[in-house]
């Protein structure tokens, strides 16, 4: 069976960056598991799956911008100080997860300068080019409920695309506690 949409797709993969530093593998675990199609994915990565079938091994190099984006210098902002709790102890390089409109981000401190803070949320990987060596584990049509919520119902649990639970599938059956 081909990798088109509408169907989902199983991968095991090791990703690094331009340095040949590893960045993710699925080595180890269980293969990452989505719902072709639905962006569930970075669009690069998608696109060459594209057509694959089972046993096939693709490497890709998937430029930023098809990957988590360029770094955007308008997501690098100044708080003030007192708006962290415990704000003694913030110091350059924490992360926290913060609330955006676009849902939970990871949010970086890159300056700590008196009463200021210089927090940055782009995606830890925005602006790298990937470098992606995959296997492909297994390719199945999906449910109708799985189409319904554009992605994958799996082992009690699912993941976006950059491996955190969704958030908006509540009451969904096939997705267990969210
Ligand atoms: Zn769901």
């Amino acid at each position: 069976m081909n990798i088109a949409k509408n169907r989902v797709v199983s991968i095991d993969y090791t990703l690094k960056d331009d340095k040949g530093q590893l960045l993710d593998t699925t080595s180890g675990s269980e293969p990452l598991e989505y719902l072709h199609g639905y962006e569930n994915i970075i669009p690069g990565l998608e696109r060459a799956l594209e057509g694959k079938s089972q046993g096939d091994k693709l490497s890709v190099k998937v430029p930023a911008a098809d990957a988590y984006g360029l770094r955007d210098d308008k997501l690098v902002t100044t708080v003030p100080l007192d708006r962290f709790d415990g704000a003694d102890a913030v110091e350059e390089g924490m992360q926290f997860e913060a609330q955006t409109p676009d849902g939970y981000r990871v949010v970086t401190v890159t300056k700590v300068d008196g009463k200021q803070v210089t927090i940055d949320s782009n995606h830890a990987l925005a602006g790298l080019d990937l470098n992606f060596d995959v296997t492909v584990a297994a390719v199945r049509e999906a449910n109708a409920e799985e189409l319904a919520h554009g992605h994958v119902h799996s082992h009690g649990h699912h993941h976006g695309h950059d491996g955190h639970e969704h958030e908006d599938c509540d009451g969904c059956g096939g997705c267990g506690s969210n």
